[in-house]
This record gives structure tokens, sequence and C-alpha cells, in this order.
């Protein structure tokens, strides 16, 4: 199952083009009392919910989905979980682009070295919402990425037994602003996290570390690669962020760009693709 959020409020089960507005499904969700559980209440309860948003959407005449607002299909994870430097090429253009190295340092440093980092959750948007750039004097950058969207309560999960909490799949761009400062500030402004354009359930999409991917912007390919080529794979990523963060449905996990990042400006137009899960078009608003 493919399923979204859609103009704000709305969640859609989307097949083939078009979207099936199946929020009647959120009157099944349990009452929720002061104080809340962490996480995504939807996430939470999507294996219980599943039959009925299928069922929703047999009943429901569909609506293309280029007429909808697609928002984050996430509306509340706790945390956006990061790995940096994950694919060797992109590895290597940071080193040699001194507007990217400079936050390194002197001497290149492997991800163990350098460790998951956190996103806000506040930066999280959907493809409808743009990307907003916080720096009109430097460098924001595209990084696409495979993001995985956690759906159980996880802590200290093995490798072996990583996929088993993972509810789905979606597109994730983590933007970043180049520069000296810690990761958690260039690529926490409000709209650096993007995530859609839906998330694809595990059983549609088959094994996530093969999965093609790239992005274009205006049209000209930046960024193609194969989720294959994960120096740290997505199992291990898994394990690794488990034994430090409790992991909350909703969560979302960030799994390394690959090479070809480079600045966008306002107006451009970025379009992310992943093998299985789809396009998502992404436009860059203007500079607040
Ligand atoms: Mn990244």
């Amino acid at each position: 199952m493919k399923f979204c959020r859609f103009n704000e409020t709305r969640i859609g089960v989307v097949r083939g083009a078009l979207v099936h507005d199946v929020t009647a499904c959120l009157d099944a969700l349990p009452a929720l009392r002061y104080p809340y559980p962490l996480g995504d209440a939807l996430i939470t309860n999507l294996d219980t919910l599943r039959p009925l948003m299928e069922k929703l959407a047999d009943e429901t005449k569909g609506v293309a989905i280029d007429s909808v607002q697609l928002f984050s299909p996430v509306a509340n994870p706790t945390k956006i979980i990061a790995t940096p430097s994950n694919y060797s090429a992109h590895a290597a253009e940071a080193r040699a682009d001194p507007e990217i190295a400079v936050y390194q340092g002197e001497r290149a440093r492997s991800i163990q070295e350098q460790g998951l980092f956190l996103k806000s959750a506040s930066s999280l948007v959907g493809a409808a919402q743009g990307v907003t750039p916080r720096f009109p004097d430097r460098r924001t950058d595209h990084e696409v990425e495979l993001a995985a969207v956690f759906g159980t309560i996880t802590a200290g999960i093995s490798e072996e037994d990583a996929l088993s909490c993972v509810a789905g799949y979606a597109i994730g761009l983590d933007m970043s602003v180049r520069g000296k400062e810690d990761r958690s500030y260039r690529k926490s402004a409000d709209s650096y996290s993007v995530l859609g354009p839906w998330i694809v359930t595990p059983d549609e999409l088959g094994d996530p570390e093969v999965l093609d991917f790239w992005l274009r912007v205006n049209g000209e390919m930046r960024q193609e690669s194969n989720t294959g080529l994960m120096l740290v794979k997505l199992r291990r990523q898994i394990a690794w962020a488990s034994s430090v963060y409790t992991i909350y449905p909703g969560d979302i996990l960030m799994t390394g760009t690959c090479q070809g990042v480079g600045p966008v400006k306002p107006g451009d137009e970025m379009k992310a693709w992943i093998q299985g899960i789809g396009e998502m078009d992404v436009r860059l608003n203007d500079y607040v």
C-alpha cells in the first residue's frame, strides 16, 4: 500500500495516478489523553487500520494525485535520524569541495567517528510546501536519500531483525546549508527535511537495499546512484540508531546521500525519484 497525507488534514491511499480519500479511517484511532504517547498516532496504529484504509479506498472514487497538495506523510515524528557520508563517491566529493570539507576539518573522518546525527522534527515538510532557504548569502544544497519510517517502539534491535520495525519507505531530502556549524544547525531549519511523496509499505517495495534513485534540478541530472552502494547498510544503520535512541512510530531515518550534491536557489524545481516509490516534485521558495 502507498499512503499519503494531503490538503493538510486528509489521509489518502495512492493507486496509480489517483489518490483515494480514506480520512474516515482516523475515526478508528484510539482516543488519546494527556500526556500523549510519543510518536505518530496513525503510524502507531497502521497495522490495525490498514484493512480499513484499503476498504475505504475500494469504496471511494479517486482524484488525480496532481490535483492535491502533498504534505509529509508523517505528521508527528519525535526525531529524524540521519547518516552522514554514506556513499564513498559523495564522501570523496565532500573532501574535495572546500565549502563542504570545512565542516570535517583537515582529516576525513569515517562514519563511525562522525556518528549519526539528528534533524529537528519541526524541519519536516511535504512536497507541496517546498523548501524555503534561510541563508541568502550561503549555499543550500540538495541531498536525496532513501528514508525509512519506523512503525514500532524499538530499542536495541539486531541487524538481522532491523527491517521488521520499518512501517514503510519514502523519498527524503536532507537539505543542508554548507558551513562550519554543527550539522543539527545547518540541516534543521524549517523545511530543510522533505518527506514524500507518500509512504510505500515494505511488502510493496521489496528489497530496500537495491534501489536506483536520482535527483534532477530544473531537468538537469544532479545525483544518481543505487542504495546498494551505501557504506553502512540500512539494517546496520537501524541497529546502530536503536542502540543509542529509542525509536518511536513515525520516526524517520535518512540513510545518506550519494555524489552530485549541489546548490539550489529560489525558483528551482527539484524532482527526486526512487525505484519502487515514485517521483516527488519540490520547489524552492523565496528566501525568508
Ligand atoms: Mn544527508
